[in-house]
Formats: C-alpha cells, sequence, structure tokens
C-alpha cells in the first residue's frame, strides 16, 4: 500500500526541467517539518489515501505522461512500495524522484533523482553520494548563497548537472539578489541557475 496525498497531471515548474508535462504522485508523511513548506497538506498521514501498488499505477496509466514526477512530503518514507511500483508497472517512463535527502534512496531506481537538502545540517543521506543529478536549494536569506556554495563544494558528486537556487515564495527582490550572486560568484562550469515556481507565477497546480 501506499500513503498518497494527490495524483495529478501538470507542467514540471522549477528545476532543470520547467515546463515539462508529467504526472506528479505526491506522496504523504515527512520526517522534516520546515517552517516555510508549501506542502504541509502532505504532512498529514491521516488524511492520506491508502492505495494499493496496482492502483496508482492504473492512476499513472491513464493520465498518460511519459514523465512521472515522485514527490511529496518525503517520498523516500514509502522506498519498498516506491520500488514495487517502478519495477512491476514502470516500464517505458521516465521516473523522478523529489527528496529532502535525509533517506535512503535506492540506487538506480529512477531516472532523475532531484535533492533540495534542507538548512540548518543540509543533511544527504550516503545512498545518494555519486547518485543525485540535481541539487535545489531553497534561498530564504541571502546568507543562504555562502552556505549553499559552501555545502555543494564539500562533497563530490558524480553525477551531479544542476544546481538550482530557489527564491522562497517566488520573492522578485531574492531573485535578482539571486541573479546578481551567480554573475559575480565565479562558480566553475555551468551547473547553477536560478529556478523560479513557474506554476505558481502561472496559477497552476
Ligand atoms: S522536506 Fe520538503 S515536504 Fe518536507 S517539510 Fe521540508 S519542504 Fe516540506
Amino acid at each position: 500500500m501506499l500513503k498518497v496525498t494527490e495524483i495529478f497531471p501538470s507542467i514540471q515548474g522549477e528545476g532543470a526541467w520547467t515546463g515539462l508535462p508529467a504526472t506528479f504522485l505526491r506522496l504523504s508523511g515527512c520526517n522534516l517539518h520546515c517552517e516555510w513548506c508549501d506542502t504541509k497538506s502532505s504532512w498529514n498521514e491521516a488524511a492520506a489515501r491508502t492505495m494499493e501498488v496496482a492502483e496508482v499505477a492504473t492512476t499513472v496509466r491513464r493520465l498518460n505522461q511519459s514523465t512521472i514526477v515522485v514527490t511529496g512530503g518525503e517520498p523516500a518514507l514509502q522506498m519498498p512500495r516506491l520500488c514495487e511500483l517502478i519495477r512491476v508497472h514502470g516500464g517505458g517512463r521516465f521516473w523522478h524522484l523529489e527528496t529532502n535527502g535525509t533517506l535512503h534512496v535506492v540506487p538506480g531506481m529512477f531516472d532523475w533523482v532531484t535533492v533540495s537538502p534542507k538548512p540548518p545540517e543540509y543533511k544527504i543521506h550516503e545512498s545518494l553520494r555519486g547518485n543525485i543529478d540535481e541539487l535545489k536549494f531553497v534561498i530564504t536569506e541571502f546568507e543562504d548563497l555562502g552556505l549553499v556554495l559552501r555545502f555543494t563544494n564539500r562533497y563530490r558528486y558524480s553525477n551531479l548537472q544542476y544546481v538550482c537556487l530557489r527564491p522562497l515564495d517566488n520573492n522578485i527582490v531574492m531573485a535578482k539578489y539571486i541573479v546578481d550572486w551567480l554573475l559575480m560568484a565565479e562558480l566553475k562550469g555551468r551547473k547553477w541557475r536560478l529556478s523560479t515556481q513557474v506554476h505558481k507565477t502561472l496559477g497552476v497546480k
């Protein structure tokens, strides 16, 4: 059984795949309770719909998108059932995991892994080292940028393709500050970029 908050079609609103149509599978429960979380409704496991893995697969199939974004809450809390969903029913689709990075993720199970580490520790589980395609940071105050840079330089992420900086609540002042910082910070390579939440700008889910 999987505890599900919602399954819906939309576009990916942030990060490397912004604008891509996808089915979103939002699982219930989170092991962190960030005060600025914008999906607090997913914390309430008591309100979740408990669904058989096959029923989730059928719903996902009906929505007929080639990309499935598994998000939350924290989807890694339900890793065994999630693996069953992908192994048994997942063929031919692109499985994208969005996780806070603190829990075990089975290496190689997902086609794309986005980790959004949370301050102040920015903890990342061992299983994700070398298994992250995208890091996404919510920037709540200017000081976060220095922390994020130090954190990202501290580790080697062999698969890492993008580091996305997202201003909290699409704050325009913070977004412009991030742009200035990106231009000034002498960042090596082409990984770093600003990411706003396009779905919120458009008023879609
Ligand atoms: S880890 Fe993500 S889903 Fe969980 S409380 Fe923090 S922002 Fe919300």
